[in-house]
């Protein structure tokens, strides 16, 4: 019955939109410092009436697209998969924009948003049989910040009921460490801190840094060296000091098989894997994984909590960016309390826009495609 709903039902139209949503405060971290969130919407509409949502996370120093390059990209996609039914889109997405990994994350979510209300079922319920019973528990993030300020963040993060603090990394050596002692300081022994290098140091540079951090007791270090740099990042894995991570090592399943033994665990982040299907396929190898997020708004980030739920080798969580924005627009969606993210009850993605953040796109930043 669902299944031959879902097959007569074709994309009708996509209309997207491209809103660079202000941050609270400038955010740094290794090469850039951004005011504002890049991010790029897409709705659509399909001819059994059902509405559904996607977002792209462009982050050039990850991912390298834009807000313009995701904006054009999935006007291009909407052209091709506009007249399809959902199942033909998957397939075809799969296949085309190999490079445009943000882009075609957008339409895979909207796409599996339409087929789980579809099917009546959250979305993690039809991604995989999931764990309901499990606690999403978040981390916030410091960006690059001299020590008294990265201190005092930190404390109000302790504040607001958070008991994970993703430390941003990338500044020297010495800065970094300085940073990390007057967090520790500031919070106690208590919380737990994980850092996130961002592919600034070398292997040489790194095993300071980790030698460095011993005494802070850190859960683990993301992305320590360059994202090509594989032997630096197993020499500093097999150091023992802190555990590894691959983020921007790891887009794919094939990245994820190339770091066999490189790595203790692996980042996975929907505007990286190319969507929920992508992150799914790398949770299965099996590595002690992250769902993280870069720039997303609560839309793109309650895709990303369903994933989350849907596979047990997520055990880690980073799903705070749309906390750093100083506009929200989303319906439903996630909410975060303690720490703690919890995910609505509805069929599909259960997050939508309001019409309201129209008024804040220029003319030129929405486009609708249509079938006929
Ligand atoms: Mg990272």
């Amino acid at each position: 019955m669902i299944r031959s709903r879902v097959k007569q039902s074709v994309l009708e139209s996509a209309r997207i939109f491209w809103v660079p949503v202000p941050l609270k405060k400038p955010f740094r971290i290794a090469t850039m410092v951004a005011h504002q969130a890049p991010c790029v919407f897409l709705q659509l509409r399909w001819t059994d009436g059902l509405e559904s949502w996607g977002e792209a996370a462009p982050l050039h120093s990850i991912n390298g697209e834009t807000g313009r390059t995701c904006f054009a990209a999935l006007q291009d996609l909407a052209e091709w998969l506009v007249n399809q039914e959902a199942q033909p889109c998957l397939a075809l997405l799969g296949r085309l924009m190999p490079f445009q990994h943000a882009a075609v994350s957008a339409f895979e979510m909207a796409v599996q948003d339409y087929l789980s209300q579809a099917a009546g079922l959250p979305l993690w319920r039809f991604l995989g049989p999931g764990d309901p019973d499990k606690a999403l528990r978040t981390d916030q993030t410091i960006s690059i910040l001299p020590p008294p300020q990265a201190a005092e963040e930190a404390a109000r993060i302790v504040h607001e009921g958070f008991t994970i603090i993703k430390v941003k990394l990338g500044d020297g050596v010495r800065a970094d460490l300085a940073r990390l002692e007057a967090i520790r300081i500031a919070v106690g022994e208590e919380v737990t801190l994980r850092v996130d290098a961002n592919q600034a140091y070398d292997a040489i540079e790194g095993e300071t840094l980790l030698r460095g951090l011993e005494p802070f007791g850190i859960e683990f270090i993301e992305q320590p060296v360059a994202k090509t740099d594989l032997a630096g990042m197993k020499a500093l894995n097999d150091l023992g000091l802190v555990p590894v991570m691959a983020d921007e090592s790891c887009f794919s399943v094939l990245d994820g098989l190339a770091l066999r033994g490189c790595c203790w665990g692996v980042n996975v982040k929907l505007s990286k894997s190319r969507g929920l299907a992508g992150g799914l396929a790398i949770a299965q190898l099996g590595y002690p994984s992250m769902v993280g997020g870069m720039i997303e708004t609560r839309l793109g980030t309650t895709a990303a909590a369903h994933l989350a739920r849907a596979h047990p080798s997520f055990q880690y969580f980073d799903l705070d960016s749309s906390l750093g924005h100083g506009a929200d627009w989303v319906i439903g969606g996630i909410s975060v309390r303690d720490g703690v993210v919890h995910l609505p009850d509805s069929p599909g993605l259960g997050a939508s826009l309001d019409s309201g953040f129209l008024s804040h796109v220029a003319g030129s930043q929405v486009v609708e495609v249509r079938g006929g």
